[in-house]
């Protein structure tokens, strides 16, 4: 920003973590910032449901955990002040394959109805993760060191992770293994997403065992951060288009039925590809630009979310999660952390196909037949559920980008360059889309490529 003149004007579009990570940044550096977001709260896909359920219970529609790891989304979570508590890790874990409840644990090992082969059964599930993944997840190499991507990193996103699997020996059954549970979540699965993503994905999610989540639902982070920014955001404002020239930008949104337009220096757009679709440019993006933002795919995530009238599933002692082979996917004990009330809420977390399949059947009922195949006692406890689709929310039209084989190393830096006075940020724009930790980091790399530009 040039000293001795009035500071530059901003417009960042989208308060999710990306867009209020930057408002608050730019503000620090005495630009004149105003953030517009098309809904009535912040947070983006941060979306902690509460209404529908009984007892001030509440359930992660979106962003759950935070790994130990995540260094810049705790550094914010500290910041703001909210609660942080672990994940409770149970000593066994639960897996629903071909219609029968697994239970697996060190003293008990599994015996899995998958064909393996008698090595894989010696070396049991967590054996077979890291025989075969921690090759590959050495081979991606450090993304944030010069000379990356490594010609090892090139390798792994030519290819699908089911391709990198079965070159390191994993037999059908130790695939269909990994087809379960959140292997499968990005994307359309392993069969189709690129190995590079898969494995730099695992890095973020890496299992230790102090992964937490935030005292009174994620949503606590976002609306913390909107208080520290205040005034400075507008909701209920859909920005529909953009129009650059020498001087300035000119921002068209929708308020409460009205059209609006404001002008500005230089605009932040951290909002997800899908939607970048949606917004009409003038003069248009640069070609590559726009290829790109028209090709990102984005994964869809359906949850369908249980209010059960007691916690039976206490009984079984173990269960916090259970995979399944189900179109219901991965299913979460959604209040181990809440204890105000006596009942509780079962979430599933379903994507790809099964997930487009469950939001097409426009009910709950599959998916609560699906759930009583596992719980079979959740017909005599059963309250009420609904059903979201994040492909189906408009302002995110999926819910986190997914790459398939020599997209990600190709697309990633036309996501993130800027066009003149526009600049991008968001999760999808970073080498880690689907976590908090990548819309933050897109936010602080946003921040200095402007801080770092010629003053316009
Ligand atoms: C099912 C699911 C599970 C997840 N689990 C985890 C997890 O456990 N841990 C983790 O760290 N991360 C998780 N994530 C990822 C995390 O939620 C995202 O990476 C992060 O919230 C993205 O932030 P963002 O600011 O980039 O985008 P968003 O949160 O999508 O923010 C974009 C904002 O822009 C607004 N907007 C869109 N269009 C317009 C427009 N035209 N005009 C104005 N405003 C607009 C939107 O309303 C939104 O508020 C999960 C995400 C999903 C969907």
């Amino acid at each position: 920003m040039a000293i001795g003149r009035s500071p530059e004007r901003i417009v960042v579009i989208g308060a999710g973590m990306a867009g209020l990570v930057c408002t608050l940044e730019l503000m620090k550096q005495g630009y004149n910032v105003r953030l517009l977001e098309a809904n009535s709260r912040p947070g983006g896909r941060i979306y902690t449901m509460r209404d529908p359920f009984a007892d001030g219970m509440f359930c992660e529609m979106g962003a759950a955990f935070i790994g130990a790891h995540h260094f810049l989304t705790l550094s914010y979570a500290r910041q703001v002040g909210v609660q942080l508590i672990n994940v409770p890790v149970p000593g066994r874990s639960l897996s629903y394959i071909n219609g029968r409840l697994i239970i697996d644990s060190p003293d008990e090992p599994a015996l899995w109805p998958v064909s393996l082969t008698a090595e894989e059964r010696m070396l049991g599930y967590a054996g077979i993760l890291e025989k075969y993944l921690e090759p590959g997840l050495q081979a991606t190499g450090n993304p944030f060191l010069p000379g990356w991507p490594t010609k090892q990193a090139v390798q792994l996103d030519s290819m699908t992770m089911e391709q990198y699997l079965i070159g390191q020996g994993a037999s059908s059954g130790a695939i269909k293994l990994f087809e379960i549970g959140y292997m499968q979540m990005l994307g359309d699965g392993i069969r189709k997403v690129s190995a590079l993503q898969r494995l730099l994905d695992l890095k973020m999610a890496s299992s230790e065992r102090s992964t937490q989540t935030i005292v009174g639902g994620m949503d606590q982070l976002p609306k913390k951060l909107a208080l520290t920014i205040g005034s400075t955001i507008s909701y209920g404002c859909a920005v529909t288009h953009i129009e650059q020239s020498n001087k300035e930008v000119t921002i068209q949104f929708i308020h409460s039925g009205e059209v609006f337009t404001i002008s500005c220096d230089r605009v932040v757009l951290a909002i997800p590809s899908t939607v970048l679709r949606t917004i009409h440019f003038s003069p248009p993006l640069s070609k590559e630009k726009n290829e790109v933002i028209q090709n990102q795919l984005s994964t869809s995530v359906t949850r369908t979310v249980i209010q059960s009238r007691t916690r039976f599933w206490r009984n079984l002692s173990s269960f916090a999660t259970v995979n399944t082979d189900l179109k219901i996917g991965w299913l979460l004990d959604a209040t181990f952390t809440q204890t105000t009330s006596k009942r509780g809420l079962i979430c599933s977390y379903s994507s790809g196909e099964s997930a487009r399949e469950l939001s097409r059947a426009g009910t709950i009922n599959s998916a609560i037949s699906e759930m009583k195949q596992v719980f079979p006692e959740l017909s005599n406890h059963y309250e009420g559920g609904m059903v979201f689709s994040w492909d189906h929310n408009p302002y995110s039209r999926g819910a986190y980008a997914w790459y398939q084989p020599k997209q990600m190393i190709r697309m990633l830096p036309t996501l993130f360059s800027e066009q003149g006075r526009i600049y991008f940020a968001g999760d999808h724009t970073s080498l880690f889309p689907g976590w908090i930790e990548g819309a933050i980091s897109s936010a602080l790399r946003t921040v200095n490529q402007i801080v770092s530009s010629n003053s316009l």
